[in-house]
This record gives structure tokens, sequence and C-alpha cells, in this order.
């Protein structure tokens, strides 16, 4: 019997069965038809079934799957990692990419290079990690402690060792330094208070996505940038949710300009085709763990990290995405999303939120969305809120009219929700 997650299993439910997927479609057992708004987590942003992709597997398939890494090597992950150290931003035109499974792990490799990058480097007694409120970073556990309470903790909470945590920004992408001054003030005096036990501050860049696409501006990773220079502190940022192109640029932290100490990928990474995720440090990161003996190497080795498969998968996606210009389609998806927004008002709605192919309705209460998902799915179109935020994270290759469906479905819940 199967196990679901974030699900209670009491009432045995029976999810919709998908036989088929085309595009931003997905076909269903039962012979209905689903338009995909929110890409499997936000993982498949070429759709499903996309001819390029299943042929560039097929071909690997035929070569290698999968060999282990400890000791051996596979063409995929060389390629990958000099693809993705060539796109992600770096100082020195150069960074380091760590292979595994998923971007719970990811996260846990980042944080463990963190912790081991001080101490290689013979600084003791930083064993703590800053974090942002509302922020999500993976189900497992040192991933759950930097990430806030939410019900995907709360089981846990006796166990979980908590760092410290700052208030989300305010006033959302075009804040300005007034705006954020508060905000500015309270990071400050965190690091100046806890440097030494900082290893590291941990942010998703410019979208908080699971804690519910909270959107805050490229000013703040700015300054973190800054801040986390002169307190010896290092920056890590999650792109898991929005790197390849889900905020507009190719990597959230463009936004801001700046580049972090170490970031992580996960989700679009292999378009939604298999679990694998990259932990990606800088040069300088790297280099603390050389040394003639074994002791400051880095300890981890998930067995399926670098998966030939995977790592085939992502460098097809990645050259889908610049050959396409992926960029141009996400800006069209913007501008769509915003037009049909426009179009959707309610007193049950606090903030419309959009930004590149990312759009979110806040309302008030939750239970202005109880029964959504069901009735989504009568329409014809696959979206499940979180908590008190409906959202859209659409597949890039959607046609305009499966997108602008999705968006009338939203549209029609609050037409009716208004005449209740
Ligand atoms: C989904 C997500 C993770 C966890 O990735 P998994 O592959 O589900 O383990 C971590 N951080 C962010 C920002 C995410 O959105």
């Amino acid at each position: 019997m199967l196990w679901y997650p974030y699900t209670q299993m009491k009432n045995r439910p029976s999810f919709p069965v998908v036989k088929k997927g085309e595009g931003a479609m997905l076909h269903l057992e039962d012979g209905t038809q689903l338009i995909d708004g929110i890409s499997s987590w936000w993982s498949a942003i070429h759709g499903y079934n996309h001819p390029q992709l299943n042929e560039a597997i097929l071909h690997q398939v035929n070569k290698i799957s999968h060999v282990m890494m400890g000791g051996l090597s596979n063409a995929p992950a060389l390629q990958l990692a000099k693809k993705l150290s060539a796109i992600t931003p770096s100082l020195k035109g150069r960074n380091y990419v760590f292979f595994s499974d998923s971007g719970s792990v990811a996260v846990e490799v980042g944080l463990k290079m963190a912790f081991q990058y001080w101490k290689n480097l013979g600084i003791m007694g930083k064993n703590k990690i800053l974090s942002l409120k509302n922020g999500y970073h993976g189900d497992t556990f040192k991933a759950m402690e930097v990430s806030d309470d939410s019900d995907f903790s709360r089981a846990f909470s006796d166990v979980l060792q908590k760092g410290i945590f700052l208030d989300t920004p305010k006033g959302g992408f075009f804040a300005t330094e007034q705006t954020l001054d508060h905000d500015f003030e309270q990071l400050e005096a965190a690091l100046q208070k806890h440097h030494q036990q900082l290893a590291a501050f941990i942010l998703e860049p410019i979208v908080q996505c699971a804690g519910g696409f909270l959107v805050y501006s490229p000013l703040y990773l700015k300054k973190a940038r800054e801040l986390c220079t002169k307190y010896n502190v290092l920056l890590l940022l999650d792109e898991i949710a929005t790197g390849f192109g889900r905020t507009g640029k190719c990597f959230a932290a463009e936004h801001a300009g700046i580049v972090p100490d170490i970031m992580m990928v996960g989700k679009a990474l292999t378009a939604g085709y298999m679990g694998h995720a990259a932990t990606i440090a800088s040069e300088e990161v790297y280099s603390s763990f050389l040394a003639d003996g074994y002791e400051k190497a880095f300890m981890h080795g998930p067995t399926f990290m670098g998966n030939a498969l995977a790592c085939t998968v992502a460098l097809k996606s990645i050259e889908i995405f610049e050959e396409e210009n992926y960029l141009k389609k996400i800006k069209e998806i913007e501008f769509i999303i915003n037009h049909e927004f426009s179009g959707i008002n309610s007193g049950y709605i606090v903030q419309k939120r959009v930004l590149g192919a990312m759009g979110a309705i806040e309302v008030s209460d939750k239970k202005y969305l109880a029964g959504f998902k069901e009735y989504s799915l009568k329409e014809g179109v696959w979206l499940r809120p979180i908590g008190n935020v409906v959202y859209v994270m659409p597949p890039y290759i959607i046609e305009e009219w499966e997108l602008r469906k999705v968006l009338g479905v939203i549209k029609g819940w609050f037409e009716r929700k208004n005449e209740e």
C-alpha cells in the first residue's frame, strides 16, 4: 500500500492516477485531462514527455545509467558540473559542484560545508545558522532546523535545535532602502551579536516559496551579502525553487547581482524527470577543503550522486533553456499572469504577487480556499494551494490558452466566493 506525503491517510485517499503527460497536460487513467499549473512541485519546466529530453535519456541509458562517484566518474556528471559552474554566479569564474539526490540533501550538504569551512580554517565555535522566518529548506533534520516552524515540522519541534531567525524583509520586490531600514538593522544586530557562533546565513533569494510565495527586495540580498562578508558569516542561497528562470532571471541572485558562498539547486535542475540536486561552492569555500591529509576533505557521498541519467537530462534541459530563449517565454508568462490577475478581485484577497513565471494570491484566511483543489480538478486544472495562498508556477512551455484557462479557474473561484 502506498503512503502519500503530507497526507492524512485515515480515509484511504485515492488520488487521480496519471497515465501520460504531454506538454503542460496530464492525461488521467479515467480519460480526463488536467492542465498542470504548478509543474509537479515546480520542477517540470519543459512540461511532460519532452521529445529532446526523452531522447537524451534513451541515448544515455544505452551507455551507462549510474556508476558510483567514490573513485569513478562519468562524462555527463563532469559536463554538468562544468556547465553549472559556468552559469551560476561566481567571483573568479569558478564554482565547484557537489551532487546529491534531492534538494533537502543538497541543503544538508551546504550546511555541512559551511560548518566544516570554518573548522578547516581553524576558526572554532561557529555552530549556528541564521535564517529567515517563513523560510523552507527541506524535510530532513538540519533542513527543518533552518526552516521556519510549519505544518511540515510541527511533530518534531521537541527534537529540533533551532538557530536564529530574522523577519521576512518587508515591502515586496520594489521595497526602498527606507522600507527595509528596520530589516537591515535587525540583520546587522543579529550578526553583530552572534557572528562568533554563526557559520552561515541561509535564505531563499527573492521568493520564499513553500512559506507562502513571499517576495522581497534584491536590496535585502545585497545588504545580506555585504554584512555577511563584514561579519565573517557565509551566505548560502537556496535556489532549489527559484533556480532556472522561475523569478525571471536564470538564478534569483542575479536580481541583486550578488555572488553567494554556497548555493543549492534542485527541483527544475532535472526538468522534473528524476531526483537530483547540486550544492555549488565558491572557489574560496572549496579551497579550504584542500590539504595533504584526509581530515579536511568533505565527508559526504550519497549513493546516487552524479547519476548519469539525471546529469544527462539536466544538461539537455539547460541547453534547451538557453537555445530557445526561455527567459523570453518567462517574461510572456509574467505578462499574462499580471494581466489575468488584474481582473481577479475579491474582499477575501490580501495581496497578489507576481514575479517571473510565478503568481500567488494570498487570502485573509485559508478557509476561503477550502475545496479549491477539488473545484479546479473539476474544471480540468491541477492547482494545489499552500495554506492561505493559491499560486501558479506553470511549465515554461505552457500554451497561452492553457495558461489563461488555469488563471480563469482561479478567477472563477473568487467570483463564486464573492457571490456567497
Ligand atoms: C523543495 C525545496 C527544498 C527541498 O527539496 P526536496 O527535493 O524536496 O528535498 C529545499 N529548499 C527549497 C527552497 C525548496 O523549495
